[in-house]
């Protein structure tokens, strides 16, 4: 028994539980290939231009999973996590826009998941997510789910100690549990502001993360938060959450503008995304309020790797510039990069 996992979208979420969960029920996970030109290409060939760059992306994964032989292949529809806090449409109706452009033979397994409506939450999801495999026993699905958690837990305790995404899912995949701690002084410190997809997906952020390292800037993202310290992030800036994925933008904004050690915000929108413009609008407000510099930087299939990097290194210089007039960090210190050491 096997089953496709597109690498998209929730798959930077809630990965490690699915993969436990699977494992354990015994069937056997297949992930899509590394986000590439092509899968970029692929997906965006089916999809009107508008759509945003992640949900492209997702339909690139699934055509790449097809193309391996993958007759099963999970595509969620995720509706709300949390009762009257809803997901973006895009990733609500995930089902039917696969439904509507992906023409080749594949069975689609696509659950629900709503805790906005009775009957629709974790373990209807889970059962949906089996009973194509034949597997309607309740007590061995609660029982995998049992260990889907644990994999979670350990992939979110070692994420949240700073180990790197990769690091944290290996070991975590693996039934490790351990801490790594990164030695390396930073003289500059940045916040990531954007989802998991925007940032862990190494094509679509262009390795934002190791760029922002080689400049000597550590960074920190939403992943090592915790769900009270996000919420109070919302709360700070006085909004309330409305969007499922928000926490992710405003609740790490709010945290990381009122954290002294951050030097400034960098934030990550695919174009065309709703919530996010939204979202966007109201951190760049408050960041001036908290004098903190901001970064936006939005991201489609033409986005140009030397363009991104320039306007990183413009940013970062501009950091380092405000850091050596408050005598902060020694006055010769400048980062050494070179657009072309980051392509
Ligand atoms: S939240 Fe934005 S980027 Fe994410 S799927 Fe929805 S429209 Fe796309």
């Amino acid at each position: 028994m096997k089953i496709g996992i597109p690498r998209g979208l929730s798959y930077y979420n809630i990965y490690p539980f699915l993969y436990g969960f699977f494992s354990a029920i015994g069937i056997e996970v297949i992930l899509s290939d590394k986000t590439t030109k092509k899968t970029l290409t692929s997906g965006s060939a089916l999809v009107v231009t508008e759509t945003c760059l992640p949900v492209k992306i997702f339909v690139g994964h699934v055509l790449n999973l097809i193309e391996k032989g993958v007759e099963k292949i999970l595509v969620p529809s995720l509706q709300s996590f949390i009762p009257k806090i809803y997901n973006c449409s895009k990733i609500r109706g995930l089902p039917d826009l696969i439904r509507n452009v992906v023409k080749q033979d594949f069975q689609m397994i696509e659950p629900t998941l709503d805790k906005s409506e009775n009957g629709k939450g974790l373990y209807s999801f889970l059962q949906e997510c089996v009973s194509p495999f034949g597997i309607f026993d309740m007590e061995r699905i609660k029982n995998a789910s049992k260990a889907g958690w644990k994999v979670y837990n350990n992939f979110q305790v070692m994420l949240k100690s700073g180990m790197s995404y990769d690091n944290a899912l290996k070991n975590a995949i693996k039934g490790k549990l351990t801490i790594e701690k990164d030695e390396t002084e930073y003289p500059i410190s940045v916040a990531l502001v954007s989802h998991g997809y925007n940032i862990y997906d190494e094509r679509a952020s262009m390795k934002v993360i190791d760029k922002l390292n080689k400049m000597g800037v550590k960074v920190y993202t939403a992943y090592q938060l915790t769900d009270e310290q996000l919420e109070e992030g919302v709360s700070s800036l006085g909004q309330q959450i409305y969007w499922a994925n928000e926490t992710e933008m405003t609740g790490c904004a709010g945290h990381y503008l009122r954290d002294n050690k951050i030097d400034g915000l960098i934030t990550i929108t695919a174009f065309g995304c709703g919530p996010d413009s939204l979202m966007i609008e109201r951190i760049t407000r408050r960041s001036k309020q908290f004098k903190k510099p901001l970064l936006n930087l939005t991201i489609d299939e033409h986005t140009g790797e030397a363009g991104f990097i320039t306007r990183l290194e413009a940013f970062v210089d501009m950091l380092y510039r405000k850091k050596r007039k408050q005598g902060i960090i020694d006055k010769g210190y400048a980062p050494t990069s070179n657009v072309m050491d980051f392509i």
